[in-house]
């Protein structure tokens, strides 16, 4: 790996953090505060958050098995996502590379950050190999995306070829991991010692059944972590969302139940849909959703409207590289899934 100074853009290294004044005090002890101009009223909300979110930190790293130094907590994964470029990519200088098709966010984010965006087309089991993505990269990318299990396709890329990639790329290595709790494999979390340039990322939104928390984490080296805190906004996770966290965090067996209701449900539901008749393939998942082929003499875009006609929503991918004439379908409660069996069975071509 380059030294962290040579992947970090030159005005965030050199970068003095805003102090905020809960940051100012903390270490000490102290019970009157007037430091903030906050409402002293006390409303559960009146005063600013842990800038740092320590207590959550403290309760993710005993669940995660991750010194509390090496997470950041961001507003969505979506968050950390954009700060790989606030960080690490000198907007017009510097590029990325990312698989094709996976997770839109990293191509907006390098948009929006007016940075060039290489993509690699997956193969067609939707996997990839190491020397390809490591062949599109030149000296001025920074990070390389990957996402496992993938979005949209819901398989896992194949883990030799991941780990090759991070065994050899001098720059950042983002592996997604938003879906980790469905895949049945270990975290790559565990590898975090071993490469210094690997950066994890984990969410709430879906496995821990808290999309409306906005609350992503990021694993990586505590140097990593140290940078994306200072380019953060200094109270970016809020009160609320601290606190409900911390209550998810303390019954991870609710959370682990949901799980396993979802993938019985998953395995169902795929089952199911090898038996309708418009669809072509039903793609192996990793996820809580699937990817579903639909047979050309349907037409996706067809089948998709027919379900909104039925209140019935799924994702239409049609559009999306390799992508052609499927759908997306999260797995969810018993009789929602049934009833999009039941209306795709009803369907006329
Ligand atoms: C859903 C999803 C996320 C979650 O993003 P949040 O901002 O944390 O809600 C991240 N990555 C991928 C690939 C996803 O599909």
């Amino acid at each position: 790996m380059k030294s962290l100074e040579e992947l970090v853009r030159k005005n965030i290294w050199s970068l003095k953090p805003y102090s905020s004044a809960r940051d100012e005090y903390s270490g000490h002890q102290a019970h009157t505060f007037l430091d903030a101009n906050e409402n002293p009223h006390h409303t559960g909300v009146n005063r600013y958050p842990d800038p740092l979110q320590r207590d959550l930190k403290a309760r993710i790293a005993k669940v995660k098995g991750v010194p509390a130094a090496s997470i950041f907590l961001g507003n969505g994964s979506d968050e950390a996502i954009d700060l790989m470029y606030r960080v690490f990519c000198e907007p017009r200088v510097d590029n990325v590379v990312a698989i094709d098709p996976t997770y839109g966010m990293y191509g907006v984010c390098a948009d929006i950050n007016n940075v060039e965006y290489r993509t690699v087309k997956l193969d067609s089991s939707y996997n990839f190999k190491a020397k390809e993505l490591l062949a599109a990269t030149d000296s001025n990318t920074k990070v390389i995306f990957l996402c496992s299990p993938n979005n949209p396709t819901g398989n896992d890329l194949d883990m030799a070829e991941i780990i090759s990639t991070i065994d050899s790329f001098q720059g950042i290595v983002v592996v997604d991991e938003a879906y980790i709790d469905f895949a049945g494999r270990e975290s790559l979390l565990r590898k975090l010692d071993k490469y210094p340039n690997l950066i994890v990322l984990q969410t709430f939104s879906k496995a821990f059944g808290a999309a409306a928390l906005r609350l992503g984490m990021a694993f990586a080296s505590p140097e990593i972590i140290a940078t994306m805190n200072k380019v953060k906004y200094p109270y970016n996770v809020n009160e609320l969302t601290q606190e409900r966290a911390m209550q998810i965090l303390e019954n991870v067996d609710v959370v682990k139940n949901q799980v396993k209701y979802i993938l019985q449900q998953r395995s169902i539901m795929m089952e199911e849909f090898g038996k309708i008749d418009i669809v072509e393939t039903v793609y192996p998942s990793a996820a809580n959703f699937f990817l579903a082929k639909i047979k050309d003499t349907a037409d996706a875009t067809a089948v998709y409207n027919y379900l909104v006609g039925k209140g019935v929503i799924v994702r239409n991918r049609t559009k999306i590289t390799l992508c052609k004439n499927s759908l997306r379908i999260t797995v969810g409660l018993e009789n929602e899934n049934q009833e999009l069996i039941n209306c795709l069975k009803a369907y006329k071509a």
